[in-house]
């Protein structure tokens, strides 16, 4: 999720005209389950590509759009997610619907909604956090990554209670993992309140993390730096923070077993070091947060007992394998939040088969298989497919080879048949159940702006369920009336 999208990128695939079978007014129906990067991507792909007619319906079961967008990209990373504008855009194609508010496997079942359309292309992530398993991980002032950037970025979810009673004795924190969601949380917490203003964050958000005590942040990575997951840009975001400073050992750089050769071999990884190398000499100053980069230790367990009041770190080495293997120099890590940042997992979603291991859905070019088979009509983009990795722009050629696959099974009358042919939403309807399409979601966005000015800020997140539905549904009242 950097600046690096290719977001001017022709979205189109090329499909052999002479293969086309669709006739126009019978257009081929998709069903896409996430409005997230590379859902919206593949409703891209299938809408802007000119020789299969399609009808492209995505469904969420939030009500708003745009997936981790919205609900992951950090809220202080303001020029990422104006990406919404241009996922915004690609909704508003005249092939695509949005269906927000609607839980494909729950109040849709898998079975129903694919009797319904000639194919599905599920998109819906990877919704859980990654866990330590490790003794103490239960206790209050544990949390996951996931949590923490659920309840700042206002997700309907986040556990707020939980959450702000955490922060609310965060004088030391200890994050576990070196990717960039591990940095876009200690950037968060080390940030001086009026660096987070700009931001749509609730306010709410906003109050906790100004009155949260925290003077301590300690980023913990397993390995060396050479192999860190997070990438430059955000690392040097680190040293340009207004009230913090950042602080390395210079013995965690030392570069050992193959760390010397991935340094040569691979420029951002030197980019790195050297970033990090330019900070060994500062020292902590008063009235400042300490960010400390630790690399090299990995967490053995939480201490309480009541509450998280330490964690316990083994110096780790590399076996002769290269393996990181505990050397059994052990040392404790005062800490009152400890946040695990070590990676997210696709969930399951009735009637799919998500491999537990991976949290993936095995796949070849996109299509589904079922017993080592592609499944007629199934395809997986983004996250579900390839696991928790890339930049959103990844997902934009992700999304293209699912949709290229989809098409080519189209053009040659491999997507089997559909059963029940009907308009989704009449489907829907019938259920009782009441999408928010996306002039509601336009409705939403709308009192986000208006909650935002009566704060004087451009817009602030409305993170109550109730609150999106109800602004949701006083656009489709005014709709009816007129
Ligand atoms: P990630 O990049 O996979 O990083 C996970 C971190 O957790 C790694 O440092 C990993 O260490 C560590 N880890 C895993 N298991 C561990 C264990 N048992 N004990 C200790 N450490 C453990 O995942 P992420 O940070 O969640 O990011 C997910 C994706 O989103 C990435 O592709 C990321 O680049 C992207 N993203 C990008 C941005 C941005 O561009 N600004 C922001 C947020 C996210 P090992 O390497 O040793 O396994």
């Amino acid at each position: 999720m950097t600046g690096r999208t290719r977001m001017g990128e022709d979205a189109s695939v090329t499909v052999r005209r002479d293969l086309v079978v669709q006739p126009a007014d019978s257009p081929l129906r998709v069903a896409i389950v996430g409005a997230g990067p590379a859902g919206i991507y593949a409703a891209q792909a299938l809408a802007e590509q000119d020789a299969v007619p399609v009808a492209v319906d995505i469904i969420d079961r939030l009500p708003t759009p745009f997936g981790l967008v919205r609900y992951g990209i950090a809220p202080d990373h303001l020029k990422m997610r104006g990406l919404r504008s241009t996922l915004q855009r690609a909704l508003e194609h005249p092939r695509v619907r949005f269906l927000g508010n609607v839980e494909v496997g729950v109040a849709l079942p898998l079975a129903q909604l694919r009797a319904h359309v000639d194919a599905v292309i599920y998109a819906y992530g990877a919704a859980d956090a990654g866990r330590l398993g490790i003794e103490g991980e239960e206790l209050p002032g544990s949390l996951t990554a996931l949590d923490l950037v659920s309840w700042y970025c206002g997700h309907p979810d986040a556990d707020r209670a939980t959450v702000e009673e955490a922060l609310s004795h965060a004088r030391s924190v200890a994050v576990i993992g070196v990717g960039n969601v591990a940095l876009d949380v200690a950037r968060v917490l080390a940030r001086a309140p009026e660096e987070l203003q700009p931001t749509e964050m609730p306010q709410h958000v906003l109050e906790a993390l100004a009155d949260a005590p925290v003077e301590q942040v300690t980023v913990v990575g397993r390995r060396g730096p050479a192999m860190a997951s997070f990438s430059t840009p955000e690392l040097r975001e680190l040293g340009q923070l207004r009230s913090a400073v950042v602080l390395v050992d210079p013995r965690d750089l030392e570069l050992v077993g193959a760390a010397e050769e991935r340094a040569a071999a691979e420029s951002a990884v030197a980019r790195n070091l050297a970033v990090l190398r330019s900070w060994v000499e500062h020292e902590p100053s008063p009235g400042t947060v300490r960010l400390n980069l630790r690399f090299r230790w990995r967490p053995v367990r939480i201490l309480g007992p009541h509450r998280v009041r330490a964690v316990e770190l083994e110096r780790t080495a590399s076996d002769a394998d290269g393996q990181t293997v505990g050397t059994g120099e052990l040392e404790l890590l005062p800490a009152d939040l400890v946040v695990q940042s070590i990676g997210y997992r696709g969930t399951s979603l009735p009637g799919l088969p998500v491999d537990e291991r991976t949290g993936t859905v095995a796949h070849t070019a996109g299509r589904v298989l079922r017993d080592g088979r592609p499944s007629p009509g199934e395809y997986v983009a983004g996250w579900i497919k390839r696991g928790p990795t890339g930049v959103v722009g990844t997902n934009k050629h992700d999304a293209k080879e699912t949709v290229s696959s989809l098409l080519e099974d189209a053009a040659a009358g491999a997507l089997g048949s559909r059963r029940q042919p009907e308009d989704l939403l009449a489907v829907l309807m019938r259920q009782g159940l009441h999408p928010v399409l996306l002039e509601d979601w336009r409705a939403i966005d709308a009192a986000e702006e208006a909650l935002g000015a009566t704060h004087g800020r451009d817009r602030t997140t409305l993170h109550d369920r109730n609150a999106l539905l109800a602004a949701a549904r006083l656009a489709a009242a005014s709709r009816e009336e007129a």
